[in-house]
């Protein structure tokens, strides 16, 4: 009866709360009890912050035998008397009057049992394999609270620029992208497919009447919203059906991707600094004790690092300036490096990590090696890419200022085998009221990544795709 009277405060809020010897509801999963014979002390948590509420239980009132359900990973009520703490390590603690477990977590079987719920004792990799369990660790609280403070960061960012959200299909019918393997989307059967006279499957027969894929980017559709709407971005789900089984590669992830007409690369450029240094900004503004944790915990560098991102300069170069670094560099790489060769992680890292120690933005690659809708540089041999390259990450965004010339665009288009009937409506928006527009994707893992120092993109998403993996 009383329990419905007395709302339930959180305990981040209990943790911060300046009205103390007052009566509180609180609820939440245990992380430890431990104790002696005439005091219990349960840390509780409830995913409002890295920090748990001690609950004191005098044995007067609990005696051992009606705290056996309060074990680790059990949910509990706990009403009491929130007060002072008497001991060291927390401002406050509550002083239990009322107990009740909500639900039990048998410590027999309950798989974070060991340590409390810390991830000591416990793998990472372990812990993938436990996906709707590992939430409720400490790491992967951090996690995930600094997930989305990074993702309300970009909309605000975006909200207070003048950006609108923009949402681009995630079923795609063109598979022109041009940004790596796609997944299929069909709803015709696998074993006995509908074949045309040739003998090859009959995707007229499919669902949309045509092959789809799901998308590798919102790109091309994000170009149409900005030269109608002028600043744009998405946000949304993307899909590389890619082998790539690293630490920086997943099968889904979230990217960002900004485009906006009127921007030359220069203004692409700015932009992109900009936002990322306001990103880890806000996350050191709003997720300290988090942060805090996570550099305890792993990465004694972590604030240092992200602080230094905040307050220096991007290190601005071209792609041939790039090379003659590599080429002159004393480090022996194992992928060798010439002018015209995709630069390999180890290369970005050197130029990140070693020879500039700062962020850097390489531009002006070779046409080559980049898509078909980059501008073409005056010299016929480059476009305007940038790719910014961020230390322990690689490229985390990857943008240029497109190609807004129609002939141009159409006889790049020709050179790299991108059929134009599957485009018509990105060439039509050259015929129509073209514009110079410049943009860039952001790869959101790779940003998670960087801000909580974590060393694999497997453990900043709450559910991993990979090859060979989608177990949840
Ligand atoms: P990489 O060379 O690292 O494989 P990419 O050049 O293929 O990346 P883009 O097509 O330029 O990637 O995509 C834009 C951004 O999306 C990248 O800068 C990166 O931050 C992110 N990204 C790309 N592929 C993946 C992936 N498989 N998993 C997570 N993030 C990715
Ligand atoms: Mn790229």
């Amino acid at each position: 009866m009383a329990t419905e009277t007395l709302r339930r405060t959180g305990v981040k809020e209990l943790l911060a709360a300046a009205t103390l010897d007052r009566e509180v509801l609180v609820k939440g999963w245990v992380r430890t009890r431990r104790g002696n014979k005439y005091v219990q002390f349960i840390a509780l948590n409830d995913g409002s912050t890295i920090h748990n509420l001690q609950i004191v239980a005098a044995a007067e009132q609990f005696p051992e035998e009606s705290l056996k359900d309060v074990t680790t990973g059990a949910c509990l009520a706990v009403r009491g008397q929130l007060v002072a703490s008497q001991g060291k390590g927390q401002a406050v603690e509550v002083q239990a009057t009322e107990i009740t477990v909500i639900g039990q977590a048998d410590s027999a079987s309950y798989p974070l049992q060991k340590r409390g719920s810390d991830q000591k004792g416990i793998s990472l990799e372990a812990l993938r394999e436990i996906a709707h369990l590992r939430p409720r660790t400490n790491t992967f609280g951090a996690v995930l609270r600094i997930r989305h403070a990074l993702a309300f960061a970009i909309h605000n960012y975006f909200n207070a620029h003048g950006f609108f959200y923009v949402h681009t299909p995630i079923i795609t019918g063109s598979d022109a992208e041009g940004a790596g393997q796609m997944f299929r989307v069909t709803t015709l059967p696998p074993e006995h497919p509908p074949r045309t006279a040739d003998g090859s499957v009959d995707y007229a027969e499919d669902f949309f009447g045509k092959q789809t894929n799901l998308t590798v980017s919102g790109q091309l559709e994000g170009e149409i919203a900005a030269l109608a709407l002028g600043k744009i971005y998405t946000f949304g789900p993307t899909f590389r059906a890619e082998n790539s089984n690293t630490a920086r590669h997943l099968a889904e992830f979230w990217m960002v991707e900004p485009e906006m007409a009127f921007y030359e690369l220069e203004d692409n450029m700015d932009l992109a600094e900009d936002f990322l240094k306001s990103l880890v900004k806000y996350a050191l503004n709003h997720c300290a004790d988090d942060l805090a944790f996570l550099q305890e915990q792993y990465d004694k560098e972590l604030l240092g690092r992200l602080n230094f991102v905040v307050e220096n300069d991007f290190q601005r170069l071209t792609y041939t300036e790039a090379v003659e670094i590599l080429k002159s560099a004393k480090q022996k790489f194992e992928f060798p490096v010439d002018w015209g060769t995709d630069l390999q992680s180890e290369h970005e890292r050197y130029l990140v990590e070693k020879h500039f120690k700062r962020p850097v933005i390489l531009t002006n690659y070779p046409k080559e090696i980049k898509a078909f809708y980059m501008k073409l540089d005056e010299d016929g041999r480059t476009v305007r890419a940038m790719d910014v390259l961020f230390p322990g990450i690689g490229e985390i965004i990857g943008g240029s200022q497109r190609e807004e010339d129609l002939e141009k665009l159409q006889a790049r288009m020709q050179e790299m085998h991108v059929p134009e009937d599957d485009l018509w409506w990105y060439l039509d928006l050259r015929r129509f009221g073209t514009a110079p527009h410049a943009g860039f994707g952001l790869g959101f893992e790779r940003l998670v990544l960087f801000v909580t120092g974590m060393s694999n993109i497997r453990d900043v998403i709450p559910f991993p795709r990979f090859p060979g993996s989608a177990a949840f």
